[in-house]
């Protein structure tokens, strides 16, 4: 097996593959490390003489098998059904303790516990509440409280009470600055991610905004030219047409001059609101500009797409939008074209175009598909504007 391979079969055995367990033993080992160099230098000091070796031993076999226990806990997934499965707080308070138990013990060499204090209580900045760190804080000065008691009734000689008075003062201070600094970025962190969320709230809107119809919330034409292109390789790989119609309001331009722009933009809504209620949910209809719309079949059927459109041109021309003191009616013409195979995109708009600029020419308010047999005028008008096959 090549070095590398090795190296990572044994972070993979050590800390697990799912991500989030790996987080979670590699801080809780972390922390155990550090924790071993503490012992480490506290040892250093027991074989110098400067606190008593079997309280040492003891205090050194204890605080590591609890640390094992912790690491196992986390590593086998037992932790896991813990509302912290990091046993952040857990791990935290054993230390805590461990460094209460340390400072009883270590005599003469008790001033280092208030620098090991500070290093265990930063593991607790940025994964807590303000009222976890509020509870830690009392569980620190509880711990430290009976440290000091025990220190005081073991009354051992040599002991100096001037220098534990100032080493109460350090830990108070060491746990009040730490707390603080935790609130605080607890606040900041809370803040950015309130900031991001606005951001992500924002980049959602500006990306609907950029493919979206302001007037109509209909897909506009950005987006729609993208949505045409994977159909139309979709559709190629499946051997289906793709089916594109173009629909245009008639005669526009005199509701806008006869009832206004806002009227006209009225008019615009109730249209693609109705258009989109006759559809399936699959099609998609787009503002392709004005008064101009482009529609989108999914998966239909050839045979079926003329009849829909007949559908929509009735359900448009049903549709009524009130004026203030009149009921306004518009109508729809709407050229469709089913594309060949291999036909591009552009060539079947332009087909349609084609078909649409025909449904105008024979009186509008009529669905005309591109290639098929053109009916007589006549037929058409008495027919309510169908155009089955020209
Ligand atoms: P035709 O039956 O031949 O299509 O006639 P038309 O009047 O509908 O066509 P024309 O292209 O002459 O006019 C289209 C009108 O649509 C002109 C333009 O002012 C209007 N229009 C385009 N966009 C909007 C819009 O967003 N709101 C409103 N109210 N009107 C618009
Ligand atoms: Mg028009
Ligand atoms: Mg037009």
């Amino acid at each position: 097996m090549p070095h590398g391979a090795r190296a990572q079969a044994l972070a993979d055995w050590l800390l697990t593959t799912d991500p989030r367990q790996r987080i979670r033993l590699a801080m809780a080992g972390f922390a155990a490390l550090l924790m071993l160099c503490c012992a480490a230098i506290v040892n250093l000091m027991a074989l110098a003489g400067l606190a008593r070796q079997d309280w040492v031993g003891w205090w050194t076999l204890i605080t590591l098998s609890g640390l094992a226990l912790q690491l196992a806990a986390i590593r086998s997934g037992w932790s896991l059904r813990l509302r912290d499965p990091s046993l952040t707080q857990v791990q935290i308070r054993y230390a805590l303790a461990c460094n209460a138990a340390g400072y009883a013990i270590l005599g003469e060499a008790r001033g280092i516990t208030p620098v090991i204090l500070s290093l265990v209580l930063m593991f607790g900045i940025f994964g807590m509440s303000p009222r976890q760190l509020a509870a830690n804080m009392l569980f620190a000065l509880g711990v430290f409280a009976a440290a000091f008691v025990a220190v005081a009734w073991m009354d051992e000689p040599g002991r100096k009470p001037a220098l534990e008075l100032a080493y109460a003062a350090m830990i108070v201070l060491v746990l009040i600055g730490s707390t603080f600094i935790a609130i605080r970025l607890q606040r900041i962190r809370r803040r950015l991610t309130r900031q991001k969320q606005a951001l992500t709230g924002a980049l959602a809107q500006i990306g609907h905004l950029a493919t979206h119809d302001e007037l109509t919330g209909l897909v506009n034409r950005r987006r729609m030219t993208e949505l045409m292109a994977v159909e139309q390789l979709r559709c190629a790989r499946n051997e289906r047409p793709l089916i594109l119609a173009l629909l245009d309001l008639d005669h526009f331009k005199h509701i806008n001059d006869n009832h206004g722009h806002a009227m006209g933009d009225q008019v615009l809504r109730a249209f693609a609101a109705t258009v989109q209620a006759t559809l399936r949910s699959t099609d998609v209809l787009a503002r392709w500009g004005g008064e101009e719309f482009v529609l989108m079949l999914y998966d239909t059927d050839p045979a079926c797409a003329a009849p829909l459109l007949e559908r929509v041109r009735l359900a448009v021309q049903a549709l009524e939008t009130r004026a203030t003191e009149r009921v306004l009616r518009a109508t729809v013409s709407i050229g469709l074209a089913i594309g060949e195979p291999g036909e591009t995109v552009e060539r079947i708009l332009e087909r349609a175009d084609e078909a649409l600029y025909l449904a105008k020419a024979h009186g509008r308010n009529r669905v005309v598909v591109h290639g098929a047999a053109l009916e007589t005028a006549s037929a058409q008008d008495a027919g309510h504007g169908t155009w089955p096959e020209i």
